[in-house]
């Protein structure tokens, strides 16, 4: 495909859309970028049960060495699932600054 453009691609060349090529590649993808507002734990509501962390769609919560959860932002989209889960209203959504 060397010195080709786009346009002189056949449809046989083109890569198939919709699909993941390589599985267990989206470590690779910095999904966090997509964020508009992020989530911030209150630890004195915390009661380290755990719900926030299982009902993130994105796996990216984690539990640090005290018990208590984080977002990983390289990958949390901020839905907002966990805030809304979360028993002891612990966590706030907060909007992204520019
Ligand atoms: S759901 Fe709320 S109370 Fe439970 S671990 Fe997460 S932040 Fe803490
Ligand atoms: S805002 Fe959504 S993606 Fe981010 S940590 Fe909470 S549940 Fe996960």
């Amino acid at each position: 495909m060397v010195g080709k453009t786009k346009t002189d691609l056949t449809w046989q060349e083109i890569e198939i859309g919709g699909i993941v090529p390589t599985p267990g590649n989206a470590a690779e993808y910095k999904t966090g970028d997509w964020r508009s507002i992020r989530p911030v734990w209150d630890r004195n509501r915390c009661v380290k049960c755990g719900i926030c962390y299982v009902f993130c769609p994105d796996a990216a919560i984690y539990e640090d060495d005290e018990g208590y959860f984080e977002a990983d932002l390289f990958y949390c989209k901020g839905c907002g699932i966990c805030a809304h889960e979360c028993p002891t209203q612990a966590i706030a959504m907060v909007e992204e600054e520019e």
